[in-house]
């Protein structure tokens, strides 16, 4: 795809909106079939100096991307990145893990065993959660209460202390809509406060997950309110990703993640584990 052909809103020519995308899927998930090479030659048209690339791993091994690419495979991916891009922009080796309670201990394991330089703790509803999009209906009218299992596994993967990351905090909207709209969730700030404030007695990162602009909720995850109560209550972590799975993906929406991000006071990405190492990544100012 040549960069006239991506979308308007969009950066290209060396201008991005925000200097990293912490948040991306290749054939290594899957739910992707992007190649790995794609991701960092976008980065590298737009001037985006980093990127991690964060395929799925799973622990219920029912699931496909409990097996389908080993931790060896996803070093040699990344190593082969380097060699080919490492000269124009910086590849970390991420990963998005599927917490669950039940699996804590297997994730804890894994994390010890395995070295990563960016990992993502995410919610998705798994084969037997009630929040399945083709289980969903049943909750049409109802308060946004009833899925406050899903986010009482949210508190527990940031309880956890396993993940640099929280990726897309509030997910469960995207599974539940439209019988569940955002209104019902706006309106519904107990659902988010006990993680939020879990977040800032972790020191875990709040993921804005621009994915949610792309998809028919509408709105980013999670709601733009959370981002504004996290600040409110001393959240100083907070990076961005665009959760892609297609090339098109790519850092999408992050014109509106910038903006977010300076609205609510936030003028750099940054994560504890970056923090610890000196780096930090200003929010460009609007232009
Ligand atoms: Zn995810
Ligand atoms: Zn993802």
């Amino acid at each position: 795809m040549s960069a006239n052909e991506r979308p308007k809103n969009l950066a290209i020519n060396g201008i991005f909106d925000l200097p990293l995308d912490v948040h991306l899927h290749t054939l290594l998930s899957p739910d992707s079939a992007v190649p790995v090479d794609v991701y960092p030659a976008l980065a590298i048209a737009l001037g985006m100096p980093r990127i991690a690339i964060t395929d799925h791993l799973d622990f219920d091994p029912r699931e496909p991307g409990a097996t389908l690419a080993p931790h060896q495979r996803r070093v040699e991916v990344v190593n082969e990145l380097r060699r080919k891009f490492g000269d124009r922009l910086e590849i970390l080796l991420g990963v998005e893990i599927t917490y669950e309670r039940a699996y804590e201990q297997d994730i804890r394991d894994h994390l010890q065993r395995h070295q990563y330089d960016l990992t993502i703790g995410s919610i998705h509803p798994g084969i037997d959660s009630p929040f399945k999009r083709s289980r969903a209906a049943i909750f049409a009218g109802s308060d946004a209460n009833v899925t406050a299992p899903y986010f009482d596994e949210v508190l527990g993967a940031v309880e956890s202390g396993l993940f640099d990351i929280l990726g897309h905090a509030d997910y469960v909207r995207k599974y539940v809509y439209p019988h569940i709209g955002t209104d019902r969730f706006e309106a519904a700030p107990e659902l988010y406060e006990p993680f939020l404030q879990a977040l800032v007695k972790t020191g875990t990162a709040l993921e804005i997950n621009s994915s949610g602009w792309r998809q028919r909720t509408g709105v980013c995850y999670p709601l733009p309110q959370a981002v504004a109560r996290y600040k409110e209550i001393g959240g100083r972590y907070i990076v961005t990703g665009s959760d892609a799975h297609e090339p098109d993906w790519f850092a999408l929406n992050f014109d509106r993640a910038r903006a977010l991000l300076l609205e609510h006071g936030f003028d750099e990405l940054v994560t504890k584990r970056w923090e610890r190492a000196g780096e930090h990544w200003p929010v460009p100012p609007t232009r």
